[in-house]
C-alpha cells in the first residue's frame, strides 16, 4: 500500500491510490523524512512504444476537431484543477518537498495556463501576404503537428507539463507525458485527474502517461520517428543527451534547461527592495528553481549595506527549515541526499577557492535532505569559478563590482554557460536602458526592480545558451506545438511565375 498520507490525498483528489508492486517497484521517498511514500509499477520500452501508437491514432481525430472544441477540453481541465487545487498541492508538497504554500503557487500556474489556451483556441491564426503575382493570394496556415513528447523535471512536477499539454491540446496534438522518476506520483495524480476529460469526448488516448525507472524507456521515446516534437525540460546535461538524438532524426526540440541566474544592484537602487528579492529568489523552493537566483553583483558603494539586509534575513529563514507541509517554514528539503552531497561539496569548494560564508553552509542533522541557505561573499576583482555552476540548492554568491562598473557587471552576468533569468534593481533609467541594449542581458528574462524567479503565465518562458533557446507558456510559444504552411492562391486564368520568370 502507498504511505496513509498518499492514501489520504488520493482519495480527497477522487482517484484510487495508485498499486504498491513492493520490492523492484520505482521507490517515492518523502525528502522531507527518508520514509517511502509508494513503490510504483513502470512502464518497459514496448509499453512506452505501445502508446506512441495510441497517441498517434488519437492525434488523427483530434486534428479534426474544431480549435475552440479543443480550448473547451482544456477549460474543462482548468475547471477540475480549481476544484483539486488543495489535494494536488498537497501532493507536490509531499512528493517533491515544495512548500505548501509555493505547491499552491504551481497548481495556480496550471489553472492560468489552461485560461491562457482556451483563449488561444479562439484565436491561433495566420497571416495573410501580399503576393508579387497578378491575382494570386498568400496566406500562412497553422496545422496541427502531431505526437509531443513532454519530459518533465522533478522540481515543476505538475506545471511544466500543463505549459506543453494545455498548449499542445488546443494546437490539435496529443501528448507523451514522460515526467521524472522522483516526481511520478504527480503524473500519476494529474494524468488520472484530467484524462476522464478527453475521455469523456472521446479523446482519451491524445493523453499518455510513461513512468519509467531506466533512461532507455525515455531514450526510446526521443529516438522515436512518429514523435515530431521532443519538449524537454532539465538539467544542461540532460539537453545535451537528448539535443542530438533529436536532431539525428531531424525532428525539432523545445529546450528548456538550467540556470544560472544574477541580480545587478546598483547605487540607486532601492536595497530593502532588492534583498526580499534576492532572499526570496535564492532561498526559496530551497535554491531547486530553474530561475533561483544564484548570483548577485553589487555596486562596491552599497555592498556593505546590502549584506547588512541579506545576512540577518537569511539568519531569520535559517529558522524557517522544516516540514513542507507548514506554511510556518519558509525552506523544506533538497530532492534526496545526492542533491545535499553536491550542495556540501559546493560550500566547500567555496570556503576553499577564498568565498567567506556569511551564514548557513550545513547540511542539518536530522531526518530528510534539509540544508541551510547559505550565503557566501567572494572575493572582488577576479572571477570565482564555482559561480559559473549551478548548484541546485539555497547557495547564494554575492560579488562587488567597481562603482561605476555597470558594463562589468552585466559581462560578469553574461559570463555564464546559462541564459535564463536576470535582473536589475537600479532607479536610474540609463541603468535600465543599458539592462536593455544589445550589450545588455543575454538571458531569456530580463527584470527591472523584481527579481529572478516568479514568472507569470502569458510571457514566453525560457533561456538562450545552454539553456536551449526554448519558449513555453505564453507569447506565440503556440508555434513549436504546431507546423506552418504557406499557401498561394491562384485566382486568375494565367500562370505568373515568381521573379519574373519566362518558361514558355
Ligand atoms: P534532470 O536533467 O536530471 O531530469 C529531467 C528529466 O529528464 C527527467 O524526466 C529525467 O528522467 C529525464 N532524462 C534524464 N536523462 C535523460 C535522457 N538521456 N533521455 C531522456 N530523458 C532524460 O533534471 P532534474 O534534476 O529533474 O531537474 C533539475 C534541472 O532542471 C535543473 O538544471 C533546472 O535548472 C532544470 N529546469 C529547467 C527548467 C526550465 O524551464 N528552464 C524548469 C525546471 C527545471
Amino acid at each position: 500500500m502507498a504511505s496513509t498520507e498518499i492514501q489520504n490525498i488520493f482519495a480527497e483528489l477522487g482517484l484510487t491510490p495508485p498499486a504498491d508492486v513492493g520490492e523492484g517497484g520505482l521507490v517515492i521517498k518523502d525528502p522531507s523524512n527518508g520514509q517511502t511514500l509508494a513503490r510504483l509499477a513502470t512502464h518497459d520500452e514496448d509499453a512506452a512504444l505501445a502508446m506512441v501508437d495510441k497517441a498517434q491514432a488519437a492525434f488523427k481525430k483530434l486534428r479534426n476537431m474544431p480549435g475552440p472544441k479543443r480550448g473547451e477540453l482544456v477549460r474543462q481541465m482548468g475547471e477540475m484543477l480549481r476544484t483539486h487545487k488543495e489535494g494536488l498541492s498537497k501532493l507536490v508538497c509531499a512528493e517533491v518537498g515544495k512548500g505548501i504554500e509555493e505547491a499552491r503557487g504551481e497548481v495556480q500556474e496550471m489553472i492560468d495556463i489552461c485560461d491562457f489556451a482556451t483563449g488561444l483556441s479562439r484565436t491561433l491564426g495566420g497571416r495573410t501576404l501580399m503576393s508579387e503575382r497578378d491575382g494570386h493570394r498568400m496566406m500562412e496556415l497553422w496545422q496541427p503537428l502531431g505526437v509531443v513528447l513532454c519530459i518533465s523535471a522533478f522540481n515543476f512536477p505538475v506545471a511544466v507539463w500543463s505549459w506543453n499539454a494545455a498548449i499542445a491540446f488546443v494546437c490539435g496534438d496529443s501528448v507523451v507525458w514522460k515526467p521524472s522518476p522522483k516526481a511520478a506520483l504527480c503524473g500519476i495524480a494529474v494524468h488520472e485527474l484530467l484524462k476522464p476529460v478527453l475521455d469523456k469526448a472521446g479523446h482519451g488516448d491524445a493523453m499518455q502517461l510513461v513512468l519509467e525507472r531506466d533512461v532507455k524507456v525515455a531514450e526510446a521515446l526521443v529516438d522515436d520517428a512518429r514523435i515530431p516534437l521532443v519538449s524537454a525540460t532539465g538539467s544542461c546535461a540532460m539537453g545535451r543527451k537528448v539535443y542530438p538524438r533529436v536532431a539525428s532524426r531531424l525532428a525539432r526540440c523545445l529546450l528548456e534547461l538550467g540556470g544560472n541566474n544574477a541580480i545587478i544592484v546598483d547605487k540607486t537602487a532601492n536595497l530593502d527592495l532588492a534583498a526580499h528579492a534576492i532572499a526570496f529568489g535564492a532561498a526559496g523552493t530551497a535554491g531547486q528553481r530553474c530561475t533561483s537566483t544564484r548570483r548577485v553583483f553589487v555596486e562596491a558603494a552599497v555592498a556593505d549595506a546590502l549584506m547588512g539586509k541579506l545576512e540577518p534575513a537569511y539568519r531569520q529563514l535559517s529558522e524557517r527549515i522544516g516540514d513542507p507541509r507548514d506554511s510556518a517554514n519558509l525552506i523544506g528539503p533538497l530532492i534526496d541526499e545526492a542533491a545535499v552531497a553536491a550542495f556540501s561539496s559546493a560550500v566547500e569548494r567555496a570556503a576553499a577557492a577564498g568565498g567567506d560564508v556569511r551564514v548557513g553552509g550545513k547540511a542539518l542533522e536530522r531526518d530528510g535532505n534539509f540544508v541551510q541557505p547559505t550565503l557566501v561573499r567572494v572575493p572582488d576583482g577576479q572571477p570565482f569559478p564555482l559561480m559559473a555552476e549551478e548548484t541546485f540548492a539555497p547557495i547564494l554568491y554575492v560579488q562587488a563590482f567597481p562603482d561605476g562598473g555597470l558594463d562589468e557587471a552585466i559581462a560578469s552576468q553574461n559570463s555564464v554557460e546559462q541564459g535564463l533569468s536576470s535582473a536589475i534593481f537600479t532607479d536610474s533609467l540609463r541603468a535600465v536602458e543599458r539592462f536593455y541594449s544589445p550589450d545588455g542581458s543575454d538571458c531569456g528574462i530580463a527584470n527591472v526592480n523584481l527579481g529572478t524567479s516568479g514568472a507569470e503565465i502569458g510571457g514566453a518562458f525560457g533561456g538562450e545558451k545552454e539553456t536551449g533557446g526554448g519558449r513555453e507558456a505564453g507569447s506565440d510559444a503556440w508555434k513549436s506545438y504546431m507546423r506552418r504552411q504557406t499557401c498561394t492562391i491562384n485566382g486568375s486564368d494565367a500562370l505568373p511565375l515568381a521573379q519574373g520568370i519566362k518558361w514558355e
